[in-house]
């Protein structure tokens, strides 16, 4: 094969790989966000059930108040019954009594219940912490190796990356140019190979002269149709068969 278009062949080898490296790269921050969200699930359902405590305890201090408020209001109808004339402010009072006495005793269910809900609340905090704690770890595991994932690849990126600079500096300027320009128009698929006759860019029939030159590998040749450059491929029958 003419080494214009062996070397050519590496080029669109290095500038595959590049595409491909830089792909993996770019799919990593978005691959460690999506990890995060599981993480920010168990944070959000920690935080939830902190902010259900607090609730609760808000809750349970304005109980308290209530309640010292209705004992204030009781003992201050009892002071009044020493001074009680008749029978009508007697039994007046004695109602006044009962209805804070009622108040009282809601005020008293309310807070048994929200004490209830916070002993609840409290004792399924401990689960959603280590939920929490164990998801983090799984993240930061994640995380730390996309990122050594990600500096692999960009190593290899920039070993890639000389690898193809070499290549350049060592063939003829306007092969260069005219792999770019092709490369630039096929979506980065400048070489390609010629299988049964077929343009494996384009996917069309090359002309069987150029089929010939193409299998006897002395210059270099661009399908008809795309531009691409073509190079034979030996059709191997051990190739064929699995291994
Ligand atoms: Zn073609």
């Amino acid at each position: 094969m003419k080494k214009e278009l062996e070397q050519l062949i590496l080029l669109q080898n290095a500038d595959s790989e590049i595409l491909d490296f830089e792909q993996a790269l770019g799919r990593i921050p978005g691959q460690i966000d999506a990890a995060r969200s599981g993480m920010n699930g168990k944070k959000k359902q920690l935080d939830d059930a902190l902010a259900r405590i607090e609730d609760l305890k808000t809750r349970r201090r304005k109980l308290e108040q209530e309640a010292q408020a209705e004992a204030d209001h009781m003992a201050r109808a009892k002071t009044k019954l020493p001074a009680v004339k008749t029978n009508k402010e007697y039994s007046a009072l004695l109602s006044e009594i009962d209805a804070i006495k009622e108040k009282v005793s809601g005020v008293e269910d309310q807070e048994l219940e929200v004490m209830e809900a916070l002993e609840s609340a409290e004792g399924g905090i401990s689960a959603f912490k280590e939920a929490f704690r164990q998801e983090e770890g799984v993240f930061k595991e994640y995380e730390a190796k996309k990122n050594a994932e990600a500096e692999r690849v960009k190593k290899e990126l920039e070993q890639t990356r000389a690898r193809r600079q070499a290549l350049v500096e060592t063939l003829d300027p306007k092969w260069v140019s005219s792999y770019e320009k092709v490369a630039k128009a096929r979506d980065g698929q400048a070489v390609v190979s010629l299988k049964e006759g077929i343009c494996q860019g384009c996917f069309q029939y090359i002309l069987p002269q150029m089929v010939i030159d193409i299998k006897v590998g002395e210059q270099v040749h661009q399908c008809q149709h795309c531009s691409r450059f073509l190079y034979w491929v030996e059709e191997s029958p051990e190739n064929a068969l699995p291994k």
